[in-house]
């Protein structure tokens, strides 16, 4: 059916494979960077405490943008999983004493 020899085939699948992981990571980045910080969220959506703009949860959570002790936070909703603000921390934690 096709003349490409089936190891060519695997390297290609693999190799393409990989760039679309790096594609999905990139723009994942890219969104987590374009989010607002935490006083223009508030102000956008006219809340007091920061809440889910989708299903106005208070329940959030937050990570590093390049790893877990990053000072530039990303806060998202922990029911909806949606991507709310950003904000930077004034220093990270010492390593080794979180879980
Ligand atoms: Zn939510």
């Amino acid at each position: 059916m096709t003349d490409i020899p089936f190891p060519i085939l695997i390297a290609f699948t693999f190799l393409f494979g990989c760039l679309f992981v790096l594609h999905m990571h990139r723009r994942h980045q890219d969104a987590q960077r374009a989010l607002p910080e935490l006083a223009d969220y508030l102000a956008t959506h006219n809340q007091q405490a920061p809440a889910c703009n989708r299903c106005g949860s208070a329940n959030l959570k937050e990570m590093g943008l390049h790893d877990a002790n990053d000072v530039r936070r990303i806060v998202s909703c922990a029911d909806c999983n949606r991507m709310l603000y950003q904000y930077q921390r004034e220093q990270a934690p010492e390593s080794g004493d979180e879980a």
